[in-house]
Parts: structure tokens; C-alpha cells; sequence
């Protein structure tokens, strides 16, 4: 395994001037608001001084970062490169173009949508541009022969009784889904008739015979597969297989592994781009760009999802569409492939500490970049849990676990990831050790109890010294790794 290649190539943009363009940019900030330039030199602080295990999240690159601070900021570009419902986009229409360009390089996909403004704006263009395409109203027919005019309130009525009676089948949120995938609160649970598919309550692991059953039964329009807190693998040529049996649109979101698979270490059946009709993603997670999203499709839904702009979304983010053509062409160069096969072996690495300190994982370990523990046997909440890792420099989000018994809000489990700490350039025995600094703090914090003494859902008590112990352990490892480095603010 090679040590980090990212701060490598990072280093390269500092001595290019990386630094002397953040200090210039903070005395300007500073200039007009000084609280702003503070906090932008304290979050980089934080940033540095903790371990960041938060599985959604990454260290984007200093090229990248810039790339989002300029006046691309200041352009508005509805519509599409070169169709344009505002003048002067030549230039959004250049940098649009190549993220694009690079998208559909990247991931062998036909078509690339570089639009959306974060994953759930992907997500929706993805649902509008699916039932545009797949649900025959007499709308569409006019709209197709573009007699939009005759259009009375009686096929307004149709349109909306037919598009409001689709059906979607994913995961569930307990078992690894995202709210996006159909859960209630969300519009995706509201706007379908909505089911879920769960894991295989003794392993935890996605059962294919189970996905298949539900689809023949309920016979989705969208079969959506993707996960944010599922430490597995996905064979989407079955999940394609499912949803052709029954007539399914298969939509992946890959929002979370898309950096695992534009590095190849998914591959075959474990790449959802040739198998799904649809896949969507964020660019900031384990790809490492900035905040925002991605469509890519198959030739047939192209001119659906290229209206995502204005279907569902708002004038495109010029400055971030620019920043996502950068991250990309970073995520084409070979030496991105040996990062993600990192964050691979650095989440088994950390796998393992954990079951080797006898901690309980869903599903017993993982092969992704995600490790999810179950608290419960810490007599923990995630809740607990993840606040007595933050106390101690350990950055996690808590999760829920399948059938948790304590919800959402308070949760069983913590959710941790590797691809922001391998960018740092950890490796398998640093991501050892992480896993026995989390074992000491769980293992030495209990709940506590409220106000009027009851055992508390949210707050902790943790033996005295074990955070102090923990973050002078970690600072070891994180001096060894430095975020950024060479990047020194004056
Ligand atoms: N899809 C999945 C699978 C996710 O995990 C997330 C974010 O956590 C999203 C979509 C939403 O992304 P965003 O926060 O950019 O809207």
C-alpha cells in the first residue's frame, strides 16, 4: 500500500502559492468582516488538530478550494452549455463542459449532468427526469408535440393524479439508506408510494432474494440502490437484474463510494454506472471535490436530466461546477486509484482493531470506507458515544443500526469513514490505533443522568484524564500527517 499521494500532490500546489493566495484572501475577508476570517483560520485549526472519521466528509484539495473563490460566483447560467437562457456564459460554458467532460471519462458513463447544487438536488433531478421519461401522460404527448398551449386544467389534473401515484422502492434508512431513498420526512417518501427494503436481521448483509421479492410484489417505477451508513459492497448487476424483471427504472446513488468507484476499486458488478439507468452522487465525499452533485445516465434519460435546470433546480453554481471540473481531473490522474484503493484497507485495517478489541460491527467488519459500531454494548447511545468522542478529538457522526432500538436522534451506533484521514496520508497502523483510541474512550465513559436523576439518553460521564490521553495519543499521528502540508497562514 502507498503512504498518502495526496498531500504529495497537494504540496505541489503550495509551492505553486497556495499559501500567499489563503493569506491575500484572509486580509481581504478580514477587511470587511474580521469575524469571518477568524473562524476560516480556527475551522482549519479544528481541522487539523482532530480526528475527522466523519464518513461523509473529506479534505478537498487547495486547487479545488480555490477554484470555488472566484467571480464564476457572480454568473447566473440557466439552461444548458451553449443554450443558455442568459447572455455572456461562454466561459460557464466552458468550465461546465469539462466537468462534464471529465465525469463521463471518469465513470465510463454516456451522459454527465455537472448541475446539481449538492446530492439531494442529483437526487430529485434524478426522480423528475426518471418519471418524465417513464410515465406516458397525455401531457407529454402534447408536451412532446409541443401543444403545450391546448393544454386544459383536465390534463394538468391527469398529470398530476398520474405522476403523484408512482411507486419507489430503497433501502431503509435503518439499514443504510439515505432519507433521500424514500423515508417519510423527506419529499421522496411524500411525492411516491413509497417501500423499503431492509438487511438480513442476523448479518446485517443486503439479501437479494428478499430486494427481489418486495419488487415483484410492489412493482416499483424506481428501484433506488445506494447507501450512506452500509458497510458493504452492492452487486448492482443483480439489482439491475431485479428491476428489468419488473420493469424498473434502477437509480444508484452513489453519493457516498463514488470516490472507490472512479479509483476501481469497484469494479465488475460492484460499478453501478453500466448497470444503472441512472446514478447519482455528490462530488465532496469519498471523491474528494467540492459540495455538490452529479447526474450521469444512460443516452435515454439525457435530455430528461439535462432539464434538471429548470425543473428542480436554480441557475447553476458556476464557481463550484468549475471546482468540480479540477477535482475531477484529480480523480483521472492514476495516482488517484492507489488513494482509493487506501481508503479500502485502511477501513479493514480499522475493522479489524475494532473486532480485535472485541467492539460489535454491523455486519462484522466492512469493505468499503465505512465501519459502523454498535454502541449498545458500551451501555452507550450513539448520542453518548459521539459526544464523548468529540470531547476526546475523535470526530464521528452517530448513526442508527438496523432495528435500532434507540431511533434516529439518539441512535445505537457511530459511523465512522477513512477517506478524510487517508487524504492526510494515515495508514493501516495509524487506523489501528484510531480503533484502540475510540475502544478507550467508549470503554471508559458511562451514561449519565438528567436534571432530575434519571439515566440520560444524551449526556456522559468519562473517566478524567482518558480524553486528555486520547488527544495527546492522537496528536502523535496527526503531527506525523499534517493537513495541508506546507500550508502556513502568517
Ligand atoms: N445521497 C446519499 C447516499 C448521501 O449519503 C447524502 C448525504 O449524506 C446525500 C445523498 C445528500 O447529499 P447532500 O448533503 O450533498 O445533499
Amino acid at each position: 500500500m502507498s503512504d498518502a499521494f495526496t498531500p504529495e500532490m497537494d504540496s505541489q500546489n503550495y509551492s505553486q502559492g497556495a499559501s500567499a493566495a489563503y493569506d491575500a484572501a484572509l486580509s481581504v475577508i478580514a477587511a470587511v468582516e474580521p469575524r469571518v476570517a477568524e473562524a476560516t483560520r480556527k475551522e482549519l485549526a479544528d481541522q487539523r488538530s482532530s480526528l475527522k472519521l466523519i464518513a461523509s466528509e473529506n479534505y478537498a484539495s487547495p486547487a479545488t478550494l480555490l477554484t470555488m473563490g472566484t467571480w464564476f460566483s457572480d454568473k447566473y447560467a440557466e439552461g444548458t452549455v451553449g443554450h443558455r437562457f442568459y447572455a455572456a456564459c461562454q466561459n460557464v460554458d466552458t468550465v461546465e463542459a469539462l466537468a462534464a467532460e471529465h465525469a463521463r471519462e471518469l465513470f465510463g458513463a454516456p451522459y454527465a449532468y455537472a448541475q446539481p447544487h449538492s446530492g439531494i438536488d442529483a437526487n430529485l433531478v434524478a426522480f423528475w427526469s426518471i418519471l418524465a421519461n417513464r410515465v406516458e401522460t397525455p401531457f407529454l404527448a402534447k408536451m412532446k408535440a409541443k401543444n403545450v398551449n391546448e393544454l386544459t386544467e383536465g390534463d394538468w389534473e391527469q398529470l398530476r393524479h398520474e405522476f403523484g401515484n408512482q411507486r419507489l422502492l430503497g433501502m431503509a434508512l435503518d439499514a443504510g439508506g439515505h432519507l433521500t431513498h424514500g423515508f417519510r420526512p423527506n419529499i421522496s417518501g411524500k411525492m411516491f408510494h413509497q417501500q423499503q427494503y431492509g438487511t438480513d436481521p442476523e448479518t446485517g448483509l443486503l439479501d437479494y432474494d428478499v430486494v427481489a421479492a418486495k419488487a415483484r410484489e410492489f412493482k416499483p417505477l424506481v428501484l433506488v440502490a445506494g447507501y450512506s451508513a452500509y458497510p458493504r459492497r452492492v452487486n448492482f448487476a443483480k439489482m439491475r437484474e431485479i428491476a428489468d424483471e419488473v420493469g424498473a427504472v434502477l437509480m444508484v446513488d452513489m453519493a457516498h463510494f463514488a470516490g472507490l468507484v472512479a479509483g476501481k476499486v469497484f469494479t465488475g458488478d460492484e460499478d453501478p454506472v453500466p448497470f444503472a439507468h441512472v446514478t447519482t452522487t455528490t462530488t465532496h465525499k469519498s471523491l474528494r471535490g467540492p459540495r455538490g452533485g452529479l447526474v450521469l445516465a444512460q443516452e435515454e434519460f439525457a435530455s430528461d436530466v439535462d432539464r434538471g435546470c429548470p425543473m428542480v433546480l436554480g441557475g447553476p453554481l458556476s464557481h463550484v461546477m468549475a471546482a468540480k471540473a479540477v477535482a475531477l481531473a484529480e480523480a483521472r490522474q492514476p495516482a488517484f486509484r492507489a488513494y482509493a484503493q487506501n481508503i479500502a484497507d485502511n477501513a479493514k485495517s480499522l475493522a479489524e482493531g475494532f473486532n480485535r478489541r472485541g467492539a460489535r460491527l454491523v455486519t462484522g467488519g466492512t469493505d468499503n470506507h465505512i465501519v459502523l459500531l454498535d454502541v449498545s454494548s458500551y451501555g452507550l447511545t450513539g448520542r453518548q458515544a459521539e459526544s464523548a468522542l468529540l470531547d476526546a478529538g475523535v470526530v464521528t457522526n452517530r448513526n442508527s443500526i438496523p432495528q435500532d432500538p434507540n431511533g434516529a436522534w439518539y441512535t445505537s451506533g457511530i459511523r465512522f469513514g477513512t477517506p478524510a484521514l487517508t487524504t492526510r496520508g494515515f495508514g493501516a497502523s495509524e487506523f489501528d490505533k484510531v480503533a484502540e483510541l475510540v475502544v478507550k474512550v467508549l470503554s471508559n465513559t458511562k451514561p449519565g443522568t438528567t436534571k432530575a436523576g434519571a439515566s440520560s439518553k444524551a449526556s456522559y460521564v468519562m473517566e478524567p484524564g482518558i480524553a486528555d490521553r486520547v488527544r495527546a495519543e492522537s496528536a502523535e499521528m496527526l503531527d506525523k500527517h499534517p493537513l495541508y502540508p506546507g500550508l502556513e497562514l502568517a
